[in-house]
């Protein structure tokens, strides 16, 4: 059916839109992604109610993507143990993988908390400030209070980790148990004759490539996802709050930042990567993350990217990236170390260095449990703050902020699994750089 034209609209602007869209269309997707991200910036607050109302076009996109994880990473990982077939490798691969977590983690806790106690975000804050803060926001401390996740001990985790049930693990997304699962799955594979293995191998490789498939069939529309929940943040968002709390956010933005941009290439120039071309073909996912707040939803394409354009085995990254969504955490870790010390300074702890070496093990043990979701780093704050004694409602002081510091933190983490990914895959000769990639090589 032919559209009436609105006479209305002057034709010429109305040319002029199509134009930008049509332009629009034809960019790279990365740069529509971008696109998307600061128009929603910007004509989020211009938008108001509207910004809210289309908010349920980014949770859809959201979940469209978490859809696909579970059986993406399963089939991808279930075949990779299977081909694999060396036990020894695989142990290899897991010992490399937990090692870097742990350091990473271990490292970024420690760096938040020395840039906290050096900068002191917290000293000084005014008292009716604090008060305001408080009340305001004690609801949502209440709510959150509710939530408080139990200190993890590794005797826990190391029972947690076996599913009772798989498919109940693949019901709630529970990395560590599918991933237990999985890799047990592929080793009975291998034990298995020939003919008995082929079918399910072959079933698993089209699952797997239909997911793939599914990935960038979901991607098409990423931008519009991305817009609307960058501009429902930036409706919501409380800039006064930011301006209060500037100091805070400068030195947790600014802490993540430094250790993005010192131990990644570091790591990377070890692996023999150089950090420009990580850079020039990762940061889609970067931006990924830091649009959806989420490891998890961004598994799919970091999984994608990282095969593709970086040139990690699927055995590596089919191992790694998954157990780093869950496990590593160098975002959150750095945010719980600034965060904490913040806290304890408006409320006037002083934290000797017992304080300090319990925050960076319960830390980096809370980050390992937590799943790569939106706002979990604030859950798992406070099993910190109550291992120390710190006045949970805290919490409150923090939380008019968090949906920025999370979107920042979601982007370290992801970078931060696959800065792991090409280490291991370097040193276990299963890295593969392409010279040229097309979404990257050509021109935008
Ligand atoms: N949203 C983060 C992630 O998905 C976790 C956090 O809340 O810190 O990686």
């Amino acid at each position: 059916m032919v559209q009436a034209e609105d006479p209305q609209v002057n034709p010429d602007r109305r040319s002029v839109f199509r134009l930008m869209f049509a332009k629009a269309r034809r960019m790279k997707l990365h740069t529509q992604i971008l696109l998307a991200l600061l128009l929603g910036a910007v004509l989020g607050p211009v938008l108001g109610d509207i910004a809210t109302e289309i908010k349920p076009i980014g949770d859809a996109f959201i979940n469209l993507l978490v859809m696909i994880v579970v059986p993406l990473v399963m089939a991808s990982l279930i075949i990779g143990t299977a081909s694999l077939g060396d036990l020894r490798k695989l142990g290899r691969i897991g010992m490399k993988t937990v090692g870097f977590y742990l350091i990473a983690t271990a490292l970024a806790v420690t760096l938040g908390l020395v840039a906290a106690e050096t900068l002191d975000p917290g000293i000084g804050m005014d008292e009716d400030v604090k008060a305001r803060m408080l009340t305001e926001y004690a609801g949502v401390t209440a709510e959150q209070l509710e939530r408080i996740a139990e200190k993890p001990t590794v005797k826990d985790l190391l029972v947690r980790i076996i599913p009772r049930n798989p498919f109940q693990a693949m019901a709630e997304t529970n990395f560590l148990q599918i991933i237990f699962f999985s890799i047990l799955f592929g080793i009975s594979l291998t034990i298995l004759s020939g003919e008995r293995r082929k079918p399910v191998l072959d079933f698993l490789s089209g699952v797997n490539d239909a997911m793939i498939v599914l990935v960038k069939l979901v991607m098409r529309v990423a931008p519009y996802g991305v817009f609307a929940l960058i501009a429902a943040v930036s409706a919501q968002f409380g800039y006064g709050v930011l301006l209060t709390l500037l100091k805070y956010v400068l030195v947790a933005i600014g802490t993540m930042a430094v250790f993005a941009v010192t131990l990644y290439p570091v790591s990377l120039r070890v692996s023999g990567m150089s950090p420009l071309l990580f850079f020039k073909r990762y940061y889609e996912v970067v931006l990924f993350a830091f649009s959806t707040s989420s490891s998890n939803a961004t598994l799919p394409l970091n999984l994608q990217v990282t095969e593709e354009d970086l040139g990690v085995s699927n055995e590596v990254a089919s191992f790694v990236l998954p157990l780093g969504a869950t496990v590593n955490m160098n975002g959150t870790a750095i945010y719980q170390g600034v965060s904490t010390v913040f806290i304890a300074q408006v409320f006037g702890i002083s934290l000797g260095l017992s304080d300090l070496i319990t925050i960076v093990l319960t830390a980096t043990l809370a980050s390992i449990g937590a799943a790569g979701v939106p706002g979990i780093g604030m859950v798992t704050l406070t099993i910190v703050l109550n291992q120390l004694g710190i006045p949970l409602e805290g919490i409150a002081l923090v939380v008019g902020v968090e949906r920025i510091l999370d979107m920042t933190r979601t982007a370290v983490n992801v970078t931060g699994d696959t800065v792991c990914a090409v280490w291991v895959a370097k040193t276990e000769g299963e890295l593969d750089v392409p010279t040229e990639v097309p979404g990257v090589a050509a021109a935008s």
